[in-house]
């Protein structure tokens, strides 16, 4: 046993070693990415569930590495979380969106915010609410054109802070979301605290909706309750027509996912719009 336990330590650090490697290697990987500014982003469309037009556009980044191709976000944010990197990332996300959105406008294209992802460091940095503004101010976009999406978590780490932060970009005109909506810890009666214009169901509870009655049944009081508090809700990872006819019955007000697009580079984005534009 001592033996075999000795060969399964060694085989063990060799793994950690492995592992430490490859993550270094991610990390100066990352660090480079950053600085030759490698990234990209892509663009789903936020649909109004009723009338099918698309009210807004989520801005998700990639990393476009010249060997690897297009890395996506779950590969890196976590580390670049860590590392603090997504400090710099963060910011050329959000610059790089709001631009988009002025020269769709500029284009003459119908009206839409985008709606940016904030990670709780982002969210925890200090001057967010000058910083925003001054991102806001050098695209030449009105505050009503940009969209926030945060978690549960972020509410949760100091509600007071965040709901003083909250409040600051929700009196600019900045629409608030809730991400992933139903996978933390909070509930509906703590939210009312918050300034917020919409609740994103997490896509876990859409996937099955039309053959597991428990999710049929979270979406029904989500959607009940978040009206009550005069929120919208959208769900997310709609792949079928058959989910969307559900969360329609169910009274969900907006939704996203590969049923109708799965996010796109801007050129395209941009040639869906000029399509509906047409219509
Ligand atoms: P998220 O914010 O929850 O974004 C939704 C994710 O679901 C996206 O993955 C999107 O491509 C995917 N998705 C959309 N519709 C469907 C569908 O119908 N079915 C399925 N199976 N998936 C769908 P993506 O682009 O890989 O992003 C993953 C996560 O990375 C995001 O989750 C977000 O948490 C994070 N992320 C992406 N971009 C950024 C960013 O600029 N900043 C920060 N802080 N996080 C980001
Ligand atoms: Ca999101
Ligand atoms: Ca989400
Ligand atoms: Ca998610």
């Amino acid at each position: 046993a001592k033996k075999m336990g000795r060969g399964n330590y060694q085989f063990f650090t060799s793994e950690m070693n492995t592992a430490a490697r490859t993550r270094l290697a991610l990390e100066k990987n990352l660090r480079s990415a950053i600085e030759r500014n490698e990234f990209m982003l892509h663009y789903q469309p936020k649909v109004d569930i009723r009338t099918g037009a698309m009210v807004a556009v989520e801005a998700l980044v990639r990393w476009n590495d010249p060997q690897k191709g297009l890395i996506s976000p779950a590969e890196f944010i976590p580390l670049a979380e860590e590392l603090g990197l997504i400090i710099p990332l963060g910011a050329w996300v959000l610059m790089t969106a709001c631009q988009q959105n002025r020269q769709w406008q500029d284009a003459g294209l119908p009206p839409l915010r985008v709606a940016v992802n904030l990670s709780a460091v982002q969210f925890r940095q200090r001057h967010l609410v000058e910083f925003i503004t001054q991102v806001l101010d050098d695209a030449g976009l009105d505050a009503a054109s940009l969209e926030l999406e945060v978690t549960e978590s972020i509410l949760m780490q100091d509600a007071e802070e965040a709901a003083l932060i909250l409040a600051n970009l929700h009196a600019m005109g900045i629409h608030i979301s809730i991400d992933d909506f139903g996978t933390g810890y909070s509930s509906l009666a703590y939210l009312k605290r918050f300034p917020l214009d919409t609740l994103k169901i997490d896509r876990s509870f859409v996937r099955d909706i039309s053959s597991d009655p428990d999710d049929a049944a979270i979406v029904r009081s989500v959607v009940a309750l978040a009206h009550s508090l005069r929120l919208k809700v959208l769900a997310e990872g709609v792949e079928t027509e058959e989910q969307l006819a559900f969360l329609r019955a169910l009274g969900c007000d907006e939704y996203q996912g590969y049923f109708w697009s799965k996010p796109v580079p801007a050129a395209e984005l941009e040639a869906m719009l000029r399509t509906r534009a047409a219509h």
